[in-house]
């Protein structure tokens, strides 16, 4: 656990942009959409091939931040959009 409860995520995505492979696509090796290929194959160490992917992302992951948000302040309205 982080001191401050928010670390950098990083997950592979489409280079297309359309989709994240998160969770169970995690094992996808194309897009659900365009079926472009998700990763390059890297021979990597003892002749096994790693795969790279072709485009990555960073996010912070939001909900923690939300929680301190909430923590920190009141909102007047619960209706606030995201
Ligand atoms: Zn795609």
């Amino acid at each position: 656990m982080s001191s401050l409860g928010l670390e950098v995520e990083k997950i592979d995505c489409c280079e297309g942009g359309c989709m994240l492979y998160d969770k169970e696509d995690i094992y996808l090796i194309e897009c659900k959409f365009y079926h472009l290929p998700c990763y390059f194959k890297s021979k990597g160490d003892r002749g096994r091939y790693k795969n790279i992917p072709r485009k990555r992302m960073f996010y912070l992951p939001i909900i923690p931040i939300l929680q301190r948000l909430y923590a920190s302040m009141e909102f007047e309205s619960n209706e606030m959009a995201f």
